[in-house]
């Protein structure tokens, strides 16, 4: 087990031509505290869990001192912001510190998130709040538990330093894990200053690091397209089948490994609305839940068409239509798991769709229930009244129920068989806001972190009960549900 400051870095991202990127050194944050250490990635990158209490950790991971091998920048980017062309935006706060070799045999890059202004922050301060670094710290716990493709932090170190957005909060450093940060937008950026040598450099800077395989082949750009659509498709299935709404779904928060990127106003549905929102700067509700295929789609088009030098129209439009029915499929194959369903019925879609219907007219909350549906048993009434209890309108529930006890009939399978696959497939602690807000408000208000420890920790293992946990598997309390977020991080 390594002390952070034996991390052996090999920077292949800082040894591309410096058109990619501005050097910057992280600026340093007065007195900074460790808040939180994620033992999990800790162990991922290779790194002792006892680093926690020595002093130079947060030193290190506030940027007030630089590990030995990294080599600081902030990468250059554009994007599609609510579907208008930002020619010019990049890493404003984050600072990539380099790459490592982890204990795990793959290589991880490694950012500062909040690490102080860049030639890239405009007129902002460069840095992150408490508040937003413990939401971006929790959800990508809360995703790799569900199994989705997502970024991780190693770490929260925080500062007295106050730091202005709509109140004054305190400031503090995410340090965030990836394989890369290359997004949507590091295409487009180039793309659009007619500079097709560097989108050439970039598709096979991405191609040599993480599918070295393809580098010889003449297809090796198609490829990097098709991997993009398929795994932009997988990623929002899953965030439909759990619940999540992105929140920010700018081409310049969309990994080009399809991977969640860029934890801002994000939430996961408590009760089933379609057209949720968290994102309260999205009046037109652009981002809602039920939009993330469609905008996944909309930025995969905006990606091609930065490709567009090195791949012609027609294998363009092949792959992009590769999207829906990928979408389509993963979606379905999800929801068959929650459902309990083993095989494929032409009619599972509508079954599934006819479920969220009666969810939403009866704003059901939508993991209880599907948690909760593992527990019915056709032939006994009673294990229906504690789904019907979730509705506003139970009789539509119970009309629902009449037709998945036929489709579960039709497979003929053991009841607690079915409850136990279902059981891996329905998370019982899911981030809900609310959940989220109480370790931030413990952390900002009283200095209390160990909120933020325990949710992580239920996060991880979302479907197994753990004693005492009741609450954090319950809806919110009728007075917290209005919780609004501000893209303000
Ligand atoms: P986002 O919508 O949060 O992904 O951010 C959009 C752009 O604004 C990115 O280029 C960020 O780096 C930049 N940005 C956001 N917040 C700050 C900040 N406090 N200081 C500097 N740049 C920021
Ligand atoms: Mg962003």
């Amino acid at each position: 087990m390594l002390q952070i400051g034996d991390l052996v870095f090999d920077n292949r991202f800082a040894r591309l031509p410096s058109a990619f990127f501005a050097r910057q050194a992280p600026t340093a944050l007065p007195e900074p505290y460790l808040i939180a250490l994620n033992p999990d990635v800790a162990a991922v990158l290779g790194v002792d869990p006892a680093e926690a209490h020595r002093p130079r950790f947060a030193e290190y991971l506030a940027g007030n001192r630089l590990l030995p091998g990294a080599e600081p920048l902030a990468a250059v980017y554009a994007g599609h912001q609510f579907g208008v062309f930002v020619p010019q935006l990049g890493d404003g706060r984050a600072i990539l510190l380099g790459e490592v070799l982890a204990a795990d045999g793959e290589r991880y890059e490694i950012q500062l998130k909040g690490a102080g202004p860049t030639p890239f922050s405009r007129n902002a301060d460069g840095r992150a709040v408490l508040r937003s670094t413990i939401r971006e710290y929790l959800a990508g716990e809360a995703m790799h538990g569900l199994g989705i493709a997502t970024t991780r932090a190693l770490a929260i170190v925080g500062s007295d330093q106050r730091i202005y957005r709509e109140q004054i909060e305190t400031a503090a450093v995410l340090t965030r894990i990836a394989p890369n940060h290359v997004r949507f937008g590091s295409f487009e950026f180039f793309h659009y200053r007619g500079q097709t040598e560097r989108v050439a450099q970039l598709a096979d800077f991405v191609i040599e690091t993480q599918f070295p395989d393809w580098v010889e082949l003449p297809d090796r750009h198609l490829r990097l397209l098709d991997m993009a659509v398929e795994r932009t498709a997988r990623m929002i299935a899953a965030w439909q089948a759990q619940g999540f709404v992105h929140g920010v779904m700018n081409t310049d928060n969309m990994s080009i490994l399809g991977l969640t990127l860029d934890y801002g106003p994000y939430g996961f549905l408590d009760h089933f609305e379609a057209a949720r929102v968290f994102n309260h700067t999205d009046r037109g509700g652009r981002y809602a839940y039920a939009m993330q295929a469609q905008v996944g789609l909309w930025n995969l088009h905006a990606l091609a068409e930065a490709l567009s030098s090195l791949l012609p129209q027609e294998q363009r439009e092949t792959s992009l239509a590769k999207f829906e029915p990928l979408f389509l499929a993963a979606y379905g194959d999800l929801m068959r798991r929650k459902l309990g369903l083993r095989d494929t019925d032409l009619a599972d879609a509508d079954l599934v769709d006819r479920l969220l219907h009666a969810m939403q007219d009866g704003r059901v909350d939508y993991s209880c229930l599907l948690r909760g549906l593992g527990g019915f048993r056709a032939h006994d009434p009673a294990t229906r009244a504690p789904l019907q209890a979730l509705s506003q309108t139970p009789q539509a529930i119970d009309a629902w129920l009449d037709e998945y006890a036929l489709r579960l009939a039709s497979q003929g399978e053991d009841d607690a068989q079915r409850q136990t696959r279902m059981d891996a497939a329905n998370p019982l602690y899911v981030l809900r806001t609310h959940l989220a807000e109480r370790a931030i408000r413990q952390a900002a208000d009283q200095r209390d972190y160990s909120e933020i420890e325990r949710l992580r920790r239920l996060l991880a293992a979302p479907f197994t009960p753990q004693p005492g946990a009741e609450d954090y598997a319950a809806p919110p309390p009728a007075t917290d549900v209005a919780v609004e977020l501000s893209c303000s991080s």
